[in-house]
């Protein structure tokens, strides 16, 4: 894709200069009408820095088809408005100018219709995730920015998922929205100089503040204080802390308070829950101050401060106490994911979806996928399972990407949400059991709650489609050396062969070692006669299903990918009625 860039003025170059970071390849020249058709027809992108109609009317004569005409942008010299002038949708200058829009913090300007769709409401999302929108009075300004921007720029001081269409910024300048409990984000933080402003300006106008409730307000007050004098307390200690009552999340307080007429009232006036602790729980905290007072009247050292720590599940407070007339005052924020009280952290299902449809996952399993938020997995099981997934929120990356995978889903179990992470066959058989308590273990974090939940393996699936092969002793053996060293696999292959387990073989051909299962097989026949049954069964219980039995000498004559398992039989496995079977010696014992 090549672009070019073309300035008039210092300025423009300068602003082109800084597009190369976007796009390190780009061209720069200074403009003259006559080099503009030169670039034409090898140029698929065309940015201007100059005004609208200087570039209308050089491109005026070169404008041939919608099809073909390179994408034409043009930007004003501050880069704050990225005009899509030409090309919009099949030429890419929406796309284009969008881009540049984000990476400059400025406005992408487009007119094609059909771009006002699809996005996702930015009044819905709060809603969904509990946020509370404050000046919702700008709501259709910010709208239109994300509208023709097709992203929205958020700066969030809580973890949260975002959608695609959502982009995290780390500047408050160049955000949208805000996602913080902070009255004003820009107090107590680094004023910019213009300098270091690349917009030219100090920040986006117009920026929404969203509210997450997650403030808890340890309060103590004397007997028969007014609800008034509560609420306009816990309101100018939150707005001298640069915090918004907006998020108040709930208030705690020592037990024989929640009776107490005025804090009664204010709870219900703003709907918020009252935690109460008693007078040893309170005690039971360290490092908060202690009044004798306190003490003498409730049995407490302290109130305000150790009721919202404890509510909170926070190890400090935001705000220490404060007193006013009757009221004392702390805060602290709420920590969704630990064992507070009121907020228990997400969970982590880690679900075996069996070897192939719904029918082979059992009940349990279903239970766990349709109570969760969230299913992380690879497109294949997934794929399997359209079905009980089609309504939730879908995580899906290749096959090589589980260490990605398996970390997002414990993030968002953190974040409270339910997830179940999907295995095909059984979630703790060469699959994502392990991984995520290593990350976890790793993390020496505050953990979710984890449940394993298992599935019909390959290996029972596979079986019981041969036959009873694994009747007796048996090994599972993964023929992939992506995490396990050749030298190793071989090791145990030899080992299983001379000890004479039957044996299944896991990942029998990777794509790029086709020669695995060849050297499988001439270990076992070191140990085993040619006639050895083997049954390689592909797709087990999905739709291609495909079941052949065979035997050690002929194995190789047979189709053996990625989706197929090999058992090969110990030294007493038959085949009888084209199935495999390994006695467990019944008949010595038993008259049959
Ligand atoms: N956790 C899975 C195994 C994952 S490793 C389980 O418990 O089954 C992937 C390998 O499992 C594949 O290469 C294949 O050897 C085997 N496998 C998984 N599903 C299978 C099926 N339906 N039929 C045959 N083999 C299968």
């Amino acid at each position: 894709m090549h672009i070019a860039i073309f300035y008039i003025t210092e300025n423009g170059l300068n602003l082109a200069k800084r597009l190369r970071g976007l796009y390190p390849d780009a061209r720069i020249e200074k403009f003259r009408s006559d080099i503009v058709p030169k670039l034409w027809d090898d140029h698929r992108r065309l940015i201007f820095i100059m005004a609208a109609g200087i570039v209308v009317r050089t491109i005026a004569s070169l404008i041939n088809d919608k099809k073909t005409d390179p994408a034409v942008v043009v930007l004003d010299e501050a880069g704050k408005s990225a005009i899509s002038l030409l090309s919009g949708h099949i030429g890419g200058a929406n796309d284009l100018a969008r881009e540049i829009a984000v990476f400059l913090g400025g406005d992408a300007i487009i007119t094609t219709a059909s771009d006002m769709n699809n996005l996702t409401a930015i009044d819905l999302w709060a809603d969904e995730n509990n946020f509370v929108i404050e000046n919702m009075e700008i709501m259709p300004h910010v709208a239109t920015r994300y509208i023709n921007n097709g992203a929205l720029r958020i700066y969030t001081e809580i973890e949260t998922t975002l959608p695609d269409e959502f982009l995290r910024v780390s500047d408050p300048r160049f955000a949208d929205v805000f996602i913080t409990n902070k009255k004003d984000v820009y107090l107590k933080r680094q004023q910019c100089s213009s300098a270091e402003c690349s917009t030219g300006s100090c920040h986006v106008k117009e920026q929404l503040y969203l509210r997450p409730e997650n403030l808890i307000i340890g309060i103590g007050c004397n007997s028969n204080t007014s609800a008034d004098e509560i609420e306009d307390s816990v309101k100018a200690v939150l707005n001298e802390n640069n915090l918004s009552f907006l998020s108040v999340h709930s208030i705690a307080t020592i037990n024989i308070k929640t009776d107490e007429a005025g804090l009664k009232a204010f709870a219900e006036k703003y709907n918020f829950k009252i935690n109460a602790f008693t007078a040893d729980e309170l005690n039971s905290v360290e490092g908060v101050s202690r009044s004798e007072a306190v003490f003498k009247a409730t049995g407490a050292n302290a109130v305000s401060e150790p009721a919202a720590l404890l509510a909170s599940g926070a190890s400090e407070l935001l705000i220490q106490k404060q007193k006013k007339s009757n009221v004392t005052i702390a805060a602290a924020e709420l920590q969704r994911f630990t064992d507070s009280p009121i907020c228990r952290s997400g969970k982590l299902f880690i679900v075996g979806t069996g070897p192939g449809g719904i029918e082979h996952i059992t009940p349990y399993a279903q239970k766990a996928i349709k109570n969760s938020d969230v299913i992380v997995g690879y497109g294949t099981y997934l794929n399997l399972i359209q079905e009980l997934i089609k309504d939730k929120e879908v995580i899906s990356t290749g096959m090589t990407k589980e260490v990605d995978r398996c970390k997002k889903a414990v993030e968002l179990a953190m974040t409270g949400k339910a997830v179940a992470v999907i295995s095909g066959g059984d979630p703790g058989i060469y699959a994502m059991a392990g991984l995520v308590f290593e990350i976890i273990q790793e993390q020496g974090d505050i953990l979710p709650e984890i449940e394993v939940i298992p599935g019909i393996s390959a290996l029972n699936a596979c079986a019981a489609r041969l036959g009873a092969p694994l009747m007796h002793d048996f090994a599972a053996i993964s023929l992939s050396d992506r995490l396990t060293p050749w030298e190793l696999i071989e090791k145990r292959l030899a080992a299983a062969a001379s000890a004479d387990f039957v044996t299944i073989l896991y990942n029998p051909k990777s794509m790029g070692r086709p020669e695995h299962i060849n050297n499988a097989r001439a270990i076992f026949l070191k140990h085993r006669s040619t006639e050895t049954p083997v049954g390689i069964v592909k797709g087990a219980m999905r739709e291609n299903e495909s079941i052949i039995i065979t035997n050690l000498r002929d194995m190789l004559n047979y189709d053996i990918d990625m989706q197929t398992a090999v058992i090969i039989g110990n030294s007493q496995t038959f085949i009888f009625d084209n199935r495999m079977i390994t006695p467990r010696g019944y008949e010595n014992k038993y008259e049959i």
